[in-house]
């Protein structure tokens, strides 16, 4: 049985943020494995290392839009222009078998009771899941107790209680128990809830709780690497401030 298992999200190609929580996360104890929910690529300076620690450990996969744009099996038709221009910078980094890893992953995943996509349950690629009513659509979409999103790059829960759903506080750990629950851990490599630190989760599976965590990274160095490849500018501007 497995016990601790990192919760990650949209890692965008953020090697120095990616690091930073494997060590936060390893420091507590044994990571037993990895959970990426979609977006390891897009935006970032170092799509190909990031492939590459991810798939050396013991990561459980599911597809972002941005995973499946940097290979090719969605366009880039409604990103916005900085958005499809790091998506044309990203598949020129990444190798052939970069290129397949990505193209076949799947798009949803269920593990040991949870339920794991990128967007949401009932579309599991693009569908973002900010508010109450989106949340409370999709709980009847999947039929494990538990829900793993990603997408919105905002830390969120959302519970389930006799078919009301209201909005669950990640200050403190999210216990496991009968409320059913879509959880969402942030962005690893790209934050937007305005505090600019790498976000993730540690799921306890022993304990039963899922746990938010926040750590800092160098982010001055990985703008001066994203300026150096000509990403745009706003992409890496917005790092500073988690928006
Ligand atoms: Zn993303």
């Amino acid at each position: 049985m497995l016990n601790r298992i990192l919760v990650i999200a949209d890692v965008h190609a953020n090697l120095a943020a990616l690091e930073a929580v494997l060590a936060d996360a390893e420091a507590g104890g044994l990571v037993d494995e990895i959970w990426c929910l979609g977006d390891a690529v897009g935006y970032g300076p170092d799509p190909a290392p990031c492939l590459e620690l991810l798939r050396e450990k013991s990561t459980v996969w599911v597809a972002g839009n941005h995973d499946f744009a940097a290979a090719g099996v969605i366009g880039t038709a409604d990103f916005n222009a900085d958005a499809a221009a790091a998506t044309a910078w990203t598949q020129r980094q990444l190798s052939r078998e970069d290129t397949m890893f990505l193209r076949r992953l799947p798009v949803a995943q269920e593990r040991f009771g949870f339920t794991l996509v990128h967007g949401s349950p009932r579309d599991p690629v693009q569908e973002y899941i900010f508010l109450i009513d989106t949340a409370a659509v999709n709980f009847p979409v999947f039929s494990t107790p538990f829900c793993l999103v990603g997408h919105t790059h905002i830390p969120l829960a959302f519970g389930r209680e006799a078919s009301r759903v209201h909005e669950i506080s990640l200050d403190i750990p999210v216990v496991l128990g009968e409320t059913r629950l879509i959880l969402n851990p942030g962005a690893v490599g790209q934050p937007r809830d305005g505090d600019p630190r790498a976000s993730y989760a540690l799921l306890d599976l022993a304990r039963r709780e899922f746990q938010l965590r926040r750590v800092a990274y160098d982010i001055t160095a990985v703008q001066q690497r994203m300026q150096r490849q000509g990403l745009p500018q706003r992409l890496a501007a917005r790092l500073s401030i988690g928006r």
